[in-house]
């Protein structure tokens, strides 16, 4: 087999378009000079575009999981309650970090494959504990289960309480729905490696006044991670530290390739391809974790393996004898569940190689499948959104 061709289909990092790779070897420049303030200038710009939102958005080193710790440090005093909503394992990282962190947590557990209910949020809300909740913690797209938690409503639901609603939108941002400002959210964090189809190694971060408030008011210790003098130098292009130039070229880029496609052309993308992948899936006879296809996610869908075959069984023989790469199940579920990122660098005919070839492990397995049948039903999904868009020519 030839190794150095394969497709990847993780929930990230995601395949990083040629133009976006080729970037990174631009040569360096004086990150206080003219063109970086252009560089600068024209990231934020297309980033503000993407987050929806009027505030600056600052890009830093790090992956999603600095950009929680980054958002607690500023945002939330030391000690001070939050409250964490987990539908996966992302939520519940983020619970236990902002735990380790020392902030006093509570949880809001929900059944993993399902999305929070903003009921239940407002009854556990209003359930008046002793020390007023400071942050509601949410996840956007909970990467580990494949379900989109409704932000909108929940969002609300915490600021009517009070609360500032900090959303970790690292597998969300760029491929599903968020507005930011119009949602009332006060903190969106993202990775660049996953739907903004960059390298791994920055995190980009949000925050309304509202937050910034906080911020100031915070007499928590912080130094390179505090995010004031990044915004202080936002207006002047002017940052605290060294940038991690390669990274920033690559992002550049890649936010021009979603201008050019169209940011709600993107969305619409990823639409298809979730649903692609769902009608697939299930033709083949197998079961989402998703409970309820209201919450199912359009960036990455967790598959429950076949009784008698193992996740990993399945996508060793996809990536040794189709070069597909899936991704693994997380915590309780690595044992029950493979997941099939679609978010990024991603077309349709992806999901059909992908499709193609877990239908394929499972006949390679032993198990009853008739071939073909998923990439019918994804074809199907497909052409209906073609003749959508435009009759044949
Ligand atoms: N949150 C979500 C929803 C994610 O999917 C991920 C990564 O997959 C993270 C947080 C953590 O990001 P990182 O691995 O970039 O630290």
């Amino acid at each position: 087999m030839l190794e150095e061709k394969y497709l990847l289909m993780l929930p990230g990092p995601t395949p990083v378009p040629p133009p976006v790779a080729l970037a990174q070897a631009m040569p360096m420049m004086n990150h206080r000079g003219e063109a970086f303030t252009a560089l600068f200038r024209e990231i934020t710009a297309g980033l503000q575009r993407v987050f929806r939102t009027r505030q600056p958005v600052l890009v830093l080193p790090g992956s999603g999981t600095g950009g929680f710790e980054t958002a607690l440090q500023n945002f939330v005093a030391p000690g001070e309650k939050v409250l964490a909503v987990v539908t996966g394992a992302f939520g519940d990282r983020w619970a236990k970090g902002a735990r380790a962190l020392g902030y006093e947590v509570e949880r809001l557990d929900v059944e993993w494959g399902r999305a929070a209910d903003p009921g239940e949020l407002r009854e556990r809300l209003a359930a008046g504990r002793d020390r007023p909740i400071r942050a509601v913690l949410l996840t956007h797209n909970e990467t580990s289960t494949g379900v989109t938690n409704p932000i909108r409503e929940l969002a609300q639901v915490a600021r009517e309480h009070g609360a500032l609603v900090m959303v970790d939108s690292v597998s969300g941002l760029g491929a599903l729905p968020i507005e930011m400002d119009e949602w009332g959210l006060d903190v969106v964090l993202t990775g660049a490696q996953k739907a903004l189809m960059c390298p791994p190694g920055l995190t980009l971060l949000a925050a309304s006044p509202r937050a910034w408030e906080a911020s100031d008011r915070n007499p928590g210790p912080r130094f390179y991670f505090d995010l004031r003098p990044y915004r202080d130098g936002y207006e002047k292009a002017s940052l605290p530290y060294t940038p991690a130039l390669a990274l920033l070229y690559a992002l550049r880029e890649s936010l021009r390739l979603i201008e050019r496609e169209g940011l709600e052309a993107a969305w619409a993308r990823h639409r298809l391809l979730g649903r692609m992948t769902r009608a697939g899936v299930r033709a083949m006879g197998l079961e989402l974790l998703v409970r309820d296809d209201r919450f199912a996610s359009d960036s990455v869908t967790a598959v429950k393996a076949p009784p008698g075959l193992s996740p990993s069984a399945i996508r060793r023989t996809a990536r040794e004898r189709f070069g597909v790469i899936l991704a693994g199940g997380q915590g309780p579920l690595s044992e029950t569940v493979f997941r099939i990122g679609h978010l990024g660098y991603v077309v349709p005919g992806d999901v059909v190689q992908a499709l193609a070839a877990v239908e394929g492990a499972l006949a390679l397995h032993g198990l009853p499948v008739e071939l073909g049948r998923a990439a019918a039903a994804a074809e199907a999904v497909w052409l209906d959104a073609l003749r959508e868009q435009a009759p044949a020519p």
